[in-house]
């Protein structure tokens, strides 16, 4: 299971509207439950730095993660996934995302977008399934995934 905190899910929102119609992205921090759940604590939106300019790929910006990586260090949170959007599109991991699967330890959130005011977008939970090999994941394990309106 994934708790996503209603604070944090306000931020992927906000930034996945700003995005439409092409994919917006960012990290996710949190914890690790001690029975497998996952806690999101804050979500922290990043450029999309995709080449070729098309509208339905995404890729984190590095420098954003490795900035996270760092302000992270020595406390008891890491980087624990990322999130895209799917504007216009199902919130169930692409062909494209099934290739760009590689960290079998971070999980993926996709909030599927029918559009930039869409008041209650879908959004899902994954795992990485190996074996994670040279062209990406076998595939992708659905989480529940758990909105906190208290955090
Ligand atoms: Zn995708």
């Amino acid at each position: 299971m994934v708790i996503l905190p209603e604070s944090a899910r306000a931020v992927i929102l906000a930034h996945v509207r700003a995005g439409w119609p092409r994919e917006a992205c960012g990290l996710l921090s949190g914890r690790d439950g001690a029975d497998g759940t996952v806690w999101i604590e804050i979500a922290h939106p990043t450029p999309n730095v995709a080449a070729g300019g098309r509208p339905d790929r995404f890729e984190v910006d590095p420098a954003a993660r490795i900035a996270l990586m760092k302000g992270l260090r020595g406390g008891p949170s890491r980087v624990i996934g990322h999130f895209h959007s799917h504007p216009g599109h199902a919130a169930a991991p692409s062909e494209t995302d099934r290739r760009a699967a590689f960290e079998a330890d971070l999980i993926w959130l996709i909030v599927a977008l029918r559009g930039p005011d869409d008041a209650d977008p879908v959004a899902t939970a994954w795992a990485v399934e190996g074996p994670v090999g040279e062209n990406g994941a076998a595939g992708f394990r659905p989480l529940r995934l758990r909105t906190d309106a208290t955090a």
